[in-house]
């Protein structure tokens, strides 16, 4: 499958049916599109098999419910429409992403309650998010942005609408050469990447900041558990700006990213070492069994 996102092959699944992957089509006026009233959902699938499928569907509701929408498909629907998903487009390994958003309707001021609410379910191929920067370490920027105060913004929901900083982030880290941008929160502590969570190392320990504004990954979660079964000590807590300096290795955690090296951030530099290593490698082992 080729070409770009709206011109390919197959078929997405749409409020119910499978459809021709270019007749996949909202119109002008869908409420999302002008109000980001859209949650979405990032998943792998390997070997045929969703990695916590299950939890990515429930997110999917929480999000919505996190907007204050209701998705009027259930989670097992949800799941059984993303397996309809890959065995119609014939894929094994693959990026699946769901959406549900506010369509169009009566309304199209802010409100939205004579709107319906809908879901689309596509998958594709997809390689690694950082490119070769899962072997080599990735360099990441440091962003302006800073991640919302959750009185701000939903900041636990995987929400179209905090996705607008991190696309601009994301811009300007790709034109000096960054695969990405790491953000600080709103006061001032390191948060997370445009679209993946992070992790430090320093003497042995693992530091990975406190999910209090931004996305408590599927993968960090992970990632924990694995540290935790290897009896590494995993501190999860604010951390300054200041403390850059003193790690010595870090990762990037999502379902994307997967587990990618980290090899600096700004002016601080860190090395693709073995504890990185072995949690990338072990994730890899662990999607697949
Ligand atoms: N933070 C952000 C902003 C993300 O977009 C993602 C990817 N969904 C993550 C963290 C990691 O989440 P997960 O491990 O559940 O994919």
């Amino acid at each position: 499958m080729s070409g770009t996102y709206d011109n390919r092959d197959g078929k997405i699944w749409l409020d119910g049916a499978l459809v021709d992957w270019r007749e996949a089509n909202v119109h002008i006026l869908t409420h999302a599109m002008h109000y980001a009233s859209s949650v979405f959902e990032g998943e792998r699938a390997y070997g045929g098999k969703i990695f916590l499928s299950r939890a990515h569907s429930e997110r999917l509701h929480f999000s919505a419910g996190q907007l204050d929408f209701e998705i009027p498909f259930t989670v097992d629907q949800i799941e059984a429409a993303k397996a309809e998903v890959l065995a119609a487009n014939g894929l094994s390994d693959a990026y699946v992403r769901a959406v549900a958003w506010r369509g169009a309707g009566e309304d199209m001021g802010v409100s939205s309650r004579r709107n319906p609410v809908r879901l689309a379910i596509a998958a594709w191929g997809w390689g690694n998010y950082y490119g070769d920067a899962k072997t080599k370490g990735a360099k990441l920027d440091i962003a302006r942005w800073k991640r919302p105060s959750p009185e701000t913004a939903p900041s636990h929901a995987k929400a179209a609408g905090l996705y607008m900083i991190c696309t601009m982030s994301k811009h300007e880290a790709e034109a000096k050469g960054c695969s990405d941008a790491m953000m600080f929160d709103y006061r001032g502590y390191v948060a997370e990447a445009t679209g993946a969570n992070i992790f430090f190392v320093k003497d042995g320990e693992v530091h990975t900041p406190k999910p209090d504004c931004f996305l408590n990954g599927l993968t960090r979660q992970t990632v924990i558990g694995m540290l935790n079964d290897r009896q590494i000590k995993v501190h999860e807590r604010h951390i300054m700006p200041e403390e850059l300096e003193g790690f010595e290795q870090c990762w990037l955690t999502g379902t994307a990213a997967e587990v990618t090296p980290v090899g600096q951030i700004g002016s601080y530099n860190f090395e693709v070492g073995a504890l990185t290593r072995n949690i990338s490698d072990a994730y890899e082992k662990l999607v697949r069994a």
